[in-house]
């Protein structure tokens, strides 16, 4: 069938480059490329993928994407409905609000629960999609109820936060890939508002400090992973082990950098020596040197210390993803 979708879709794009469109300023083209700016916007689009038999990858702030060179042969959907309205403690905002605009605008509120997300360079969509979290506090904390669309019936949703079932980087959306995000209702504490801003630049100097934010990345290669670990030899050999143990969770970089990884280079991917768990992207990195950076860290950690790691960062246009 030929695909009509051009002239179903005004404002729709043919061959986008996709790492113009991703922190890791790696990726090629999509097939077509269409920005939501409004949840019509998007109802229309999504309808239009269907008609023309097209499939659709959902876009943020691509900040936790890896996408191949090959880019995505259907259409891009870039999610940019990005309205804020707060009252009382609540707000309502759009799944393209910006993380960090958030949090400085309920910070001007007053409103206490999303200091940690500032910084990050990802849509409130996105974290919503993976639970981001950051300094013991995840964006599941602040939501009450989500708005969804279906991309196979059309259904609009309301979720509670029962329905979203967040887990560890995780919730329905990661699961079902069907749903797109329009909206979230969300619920914060009072605070002085001094209070707030010195917690955002507290969190801001440790990012500066401790991620290699000058590079191009997709933050955290992996999810840390929540266990603890037995073996006696290993806690003998590497005594952190025992404090991380307490917690509960140990730092994927921590087990990346004591493999032996820290700084090594595939190509113009590196994982970095600042901080482990990011990859970085040098400057022309191809995305199949960061993919074999990241299973090599995968077999390595898995040797040295039999623990699997999860791949926190989503996989574009390869074999095995969309
Ligand atoms: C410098 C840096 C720092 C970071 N710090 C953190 C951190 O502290 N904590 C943390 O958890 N993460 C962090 N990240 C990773 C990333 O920014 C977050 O995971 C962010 O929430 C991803 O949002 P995004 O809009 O960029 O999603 P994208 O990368 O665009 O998409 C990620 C996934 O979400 C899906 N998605 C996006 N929007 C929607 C929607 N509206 N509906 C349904 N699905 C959707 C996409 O299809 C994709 O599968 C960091 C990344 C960078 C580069």
């Amino acid at each position: 069938m030929k695909e009509n979708i051009l002239q179903k879709l005004p404002g729709i794009q043919k061959k986008v480059l996709l790492k113009d469109y991703a922190t890791y300023k790696i990726g090629g083209p999509a097939k077509y490329f269409f920005i939501a700016r409004t949840k019509d916007d998007l109802i229309a689009a999504v309808k239009a993928a269907k008609k023309s038999k097209l499939p659709v990858f959902i876009l943020g702030g691509g900040s936790n994407l890896l996408i191949s060179e090959k880019g995505f042969k259907g259409l891009v959907i870039k999610i940019d409905i990005s309205g804020i309205k707060f009252q009382g403690n609540k707000a309502v905002a759009g799944a393209g609000a910006g993380l960090t605009k958030l949090a400085y605008l309920s910070g001007d509120n007053g409103l206490s629960g999303l200091e940690w997300s500032a910084g990050v360079p990802g849509t409130l969509g996105g974290a919503i999609y993976g639970n981001a979290q950051a300094f013991g506090t995840k964006i599941c904390d602040t939501i009450e109820r989500i708005e969804a669309i279906n991309l196979k019936t059309l259904e609009l949703k309301s979720f509670t936060k029962k329905q979203c079932q967040f887990s560890l980087k995780n919730s329905i959306f990661k699961k079902n890939k069907n749903w797109v995000i329009v909206s979230a209702d969300l619920i914060f504490q009072n605070k002085a508002i001094k209070e707030i801003k010195n917690k955002i630049n507290e969190f801001l100097e440790y990012r500066k400090t401790r991620h290699p934010i000058d590079f191009p990345s997709a933050g955290s290669t992996f999810v840390n992973p929540e266990l603890k670990i037995k073996n006696k030899k290993l806690l003998e050999k590497f005594p952190e082990l025992n404090e991380y143990n307490k917690k509960g969770v140990i730092p994927s970089g921590f087990l990346i950098a004591k493999s032996g990884l820290a700084g090594k280079k595939m190509g113009k991917a590196q994982i970095s020596e600042k901080h482990s768990n990011f990859i970085i992207n040098l400057g022309g990195a191809k995305a199949k040197d960061v993919l074999s950076l990241m299973n090599l860290a995968k077999e390595k950690v898995k040797k040295n210390f039999g623990i699997t790691l999860e791949t926190e960062v989503q996989l574009v246009g390869f074999k095995k993803s969309n």
